[in-house]
């Protein structure tokens, strides 16, 4: 399937809950969010079906985002139904990491090929704080889990904040020396409550390179990946620059997002949302509608011009 500007759609981003068992800063308000009515979050069902339809327009590649998806009930009973859909050749799963001691062996049964697991501070105080209550302990298990029944390559995803963890990068690179694990930096976006958020706490993926000065760019190419790796010498895992800020990669852009409540995003940073679930419901053609609104996808954000979604990250599936 190819957008107005030719690009290849073919990784489809799918939420399947607004719900999670943590509250991190940057993706929910304090207050939390407005709670969706029961009917209007798609069935696990409808889910499949569009799927199905987007696995029929080319989609291959589908990762199960939330809020948490491991929060969500019949998730094992979801990955099971994707990976009968003869298209999909990978189905990831970012999480928070606080279920996966329990249930990484299961999901990996179901057919789960990989996770990437959520992870902004080493420090027991400052995750907790970080996260509104979460235990490091509980993700550092998990993380062990998904190594030993194969959810692998885990790559850690870890979002650069001025003021909470940028003292920690360097700890954070050396977990790649000794570990066949990817540490990524995401720079921290203004999405949501954090568009309110103080300058200070903005920083450029640069950063990174500063003050690791002996990585080098790895020759390991990633088709279509946002992030741009480099790797300590001699290391068994990289570190993947992932800077929608300071070096956005729309360009390339490859994905296309499906909210809990249904709602199609062709662009994360749009508020322009296509009902596909009304569609379902009304029994229309899905692949015609996604297909129309693929021909809206923007060709870039303009995030550094003030455009910003006025969706928290936690409703949009990060
Ligand atoms: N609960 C899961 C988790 O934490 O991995 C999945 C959903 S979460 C919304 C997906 C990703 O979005 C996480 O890696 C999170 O750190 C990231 N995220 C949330 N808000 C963000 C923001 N404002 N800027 C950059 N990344 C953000
Ligand atoms: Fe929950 Fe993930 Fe958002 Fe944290 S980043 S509040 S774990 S959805």
């Amino acid at each position: 399937m190819k957008d107005a500007y030719g690009r290849t759609i073919n990784y489809l981003r799918l939420s399947i809950t607004d719900l999670c068992n943590l509250r991190c800063q940057y993706c929910m308000p304090i207050e939390g969010i407005q709670k969706i009515a029961h009917e209007d979050i798609l069935t696990l069902e409808e889910l499949d079906e569009i799927v199905y339809a987007f696995a029929k327009l080319g989609i291959t590649k589908v990762r199960i985002t939330g809020g948490e998806p491991l929060a969500r009930k019949g998730i094992v009973t979801l990955i099971e139904k994707i990976k009968r859909h003869q298209g999909i050749k990978d189905l990831a799963l970012t999480t928070n990491g606080i279920l996966l001691d329990t249930m990484a062996q299961t999901l990996k049964d179901a057919g789960l090929n990989r996770v990437n697991i959520s992870l902004d501070s080493l420090d027991d105080k400052k995750y907790t704080m970080m996260t509104r209550g979460g235990k490091l302990k509980d993700v550092l298990k998990g993380i062990e889990k998904a190594r030993k029944v194969g959810l692998t390559p885990i790559k850690l995803n870890v979002v650069l904040i001025g003021g909470f963890n940028d003292n920690e990068v360097e700890r954070f690179v050396r977990l790649t020396q000794e570990e066949a694990i990817d540490v990524r930096f995401i720079e921290l976006m203004p999405i949501g409550e954090v568009a309110k958020w103080s300058k200070h706490h903005f920083l450029s993926n640069e950063y990174i390179l500063k003050v690791v000065p002996e990585l080098v760019k790895s020759n390991a190419l990633e088709e279509n990946s946002p992030a741009l790796y480099y790797q300590l010498p001699g290391a068994k895992g990289r570190v993947g620059l992932i800077s929608p800020i300071s070096c956005k990669f729309c360009g390339t852009c490859n994905r296309v997002r499906l909210t809990s409540e249904g709602k199609l995003k062709h662009c994360l940073h749009s508020n322009e949302e296509f009902d596909l679930k009304a569609a379902l419901r009304e029994e229309r053609s899905l692949t015609d509608f996604i297909q129309y609104a693929m021909l809206h996808k923007p060709f870039e954000h303009l995030i550094e011009e003030g455009s910003l979604t006025e969706r928290n990250m936690i409703q949009v599936g990060g």
